[in-house]
């Protein structure tokens, strides 16, 4: 079943796939403090991102429930270190992958759990905090906002997280059964 989902989440655009081993996740209070300092803008914002995602142990108790899953990384190549415009293309073509590749695990597995980069970006404006979110059954959290902290995920997973010079890595994962 994993690698079928591997080859589907390679088929959806990612670079790179490996196998996730859920017992492996450490969740730490000082990513969602860092959260909380909000560089990304996406703090309170967002029904997917903190505080309206819920606690750190309400989100731990919900990735415990899994075994086993999948880190979902997007590649791209960068003219330099300050190539920001390429920086935003690969983050938004990370975020098309996720999107992508959620509708269709969730086809499959009602239950997965997907997490991305950054805050839910399924809708063109989050209803957040008016109004109840439009697909709560399909949002995308972001790894942080479980506590996690992206690289140790991928370097306890043998996975590496870095490609080299001139290289910039979006990470997700989804979370299977
Ligand atoms: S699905 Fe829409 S309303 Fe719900 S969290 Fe995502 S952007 Fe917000």
């Amino acid at each position: 079943m994993i690698e079928q989902i591997k080859a589907l989440a390679l088929r959806c655009g990612f670079s790179q796939v490996g196998v996730l081993q859920v017992d492996t996740i450490e969740v730490r209070e000082e990513v969602r403090a860092a959260c909380a300092v909000n560089k990304c803008k996406a703090y309170n914002t967002n029904w997917s991102c903190p505080p309206a995602c819920g606690t750190l142990a309400e989100g731990e108790a919900r990735i415990r429930a899994y075994k086993t899953g999948l880190i979902l990384q997007t590649t791209g190549a960068l003219e330099d270190s300050l190539d920001f415009e390429m920086m935003i293309t690969i983050g938004e073509e990370h975020g098309e992958h996720i999107a992508s590749f959620g509708e269709k695990v969730q086809a499959l597995y009602p239950d997965a759990l997907v997490l991305g980069a950054g805050g839910c970006r399924r809708c063109e404006k989050c209803t957040y905090p008016g109004a109840p979110c439009r697909f709560p059954g399909k949002m995308t959290h972001s790894m942080e906002a479980f506590g996690m902290v992206v690289s140790d995920v991928c370097t306890d997973n043998k996975l590496p997280y870095y490609y080299g010079p001139g290289t910039l890595t979006y990470v997700g994962c989804v979370l299977l059964v």
